[in-house]
């Protein structure tokens, strides 16, 4: 094989390329009816207050409950929706779902949501997520939502105003994967932020590699200063919590307490832990 010809190689690469954007082409499509179908399902994952800890709440993460391919990680659909403009309705079903499951759950449980930074671009968005926490109930001091770095300040008076309308309703705001991308101290000015959330990829490599032990550190005593709370994900062992929680971070989530899981899953865990509304740990109970 590795004396084909020129010709042939050319052959194979097109070939390669054309199912790629057959790939593509397909998860676009499906894509459009994925959204109204509600197959685009919300998981959630932990996130533990270091000091106590206690389950303060859960990060919400887009999954496709594909009808053929099973499961289908955001990585494979979130960027096709932005390029489509289908992020808008599709974050927006993603939250009608999660806060519709989470209402029930014990009132000190937090949500935090993931926001494209092409979203902050639409000057309506404010009024868009204040109106779906409106009709599900769910209340905005319970709601944070994450917005990573990268290429987040395009137009930053719209960012802003924005911004602006979502913590003027007592919604918190997350800068996410911190350390990252085009990563600059001056966005930490840029926009109100009540939390810094440290890649993961340094907390996973801590353990062995100390430029990122160095690096998380710094976050750590940069936050510190700031009066900005810090939160750690990845967190694969009780090791790199233990030293997490010594460097003074607020919060963690990662593997470590559990991967992230379907809304059923989800209430048996609050269940178990006594964190449902009594009526709902009976309908619970009851349907075992
Ligand atoms: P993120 O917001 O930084 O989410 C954290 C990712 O790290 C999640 O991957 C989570 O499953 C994974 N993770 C958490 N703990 C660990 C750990 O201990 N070890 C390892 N190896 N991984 C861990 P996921 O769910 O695949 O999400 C990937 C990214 O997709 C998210 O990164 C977020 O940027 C984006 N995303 C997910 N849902 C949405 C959404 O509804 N809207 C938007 N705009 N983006 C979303
Ligand atoms: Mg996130
Ligand atoms: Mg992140
Ligand atoms: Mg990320």
């Amino acid at each position: 094989a590795a004396k084909n010809s020129g010709r042939n190689r050319f052959a194979w690469f097109d070939l390669s390329m054309e199912r790629e954007l057959q790939a593509r082409n397909d998860l676009e499509v499906g894509l459009r009816h994925a959204i109204p179908r509600a197959e685009i399902v919300p998981y959630f994952e932990q996130q533990i207050d270091l000091t106590t800890g206690r389950l303060s709440g859960f990060e919400v993460l887009a999954r496709w409950d594909h009808p053929t391919r099973g499961l289908v990680a955001p990585d494979a659909f979130i960027p096709i929706a932005e390029e489509t403009g289908m992020i808008a309705d599709l974050s927006l079903s993603i939250m009608r779902q999660a806060f519709v499951a989470a209402k029930d759950w014990d009132a000190a449980l937090s949500l935090s949501v993931n926001i494209s930074p092409w979203q902050l671009k639409d000057a309506w968005l404010a009024q868009k997520i204040i109106k779906v926490l409106t009709e599900t109930g769910f209340p905005a001091s319970r709601l944070e939502i994450e917005i990573t770095e990268t290429a987040l300040f395009d137009n930053l008076a719209l960012a802003q105003s924005t911004v602006g309308s979502l913590k003027n309703q007592g919604i918190r705001l997350a800068l996410d994967d911190f350390g990252t991308g085009y990563s600059s101290l001056a966005h930490l000015r840029a926009l109100p932020f009540d939390q810094i959330k440290i890649d993961k990829s340094f907390i996973m490599s801590m353990g062995e590699n100390s430029e990122s032990a160095a690096i998380v550190t710094a976050i750590t005593r940069l936050g510190d200063s700031l009066s900005l709370p810090i939160t750690a994900e990845g967190i694969e062992n009780a090791s790199i919590e233990e030293r997490l929680r010594a460097l003074g971070c607020a919060k963690g989530q990662g593997y470590l307490y559990g991967r992230p899981t379907s809304i059923m899953n989800t209430r048996r865990l609050l269940a178990e832990r006594r964190l449902l509304a009594v009526t709902v740990v009976e309908a619970v109970e009851t349907a075992e």
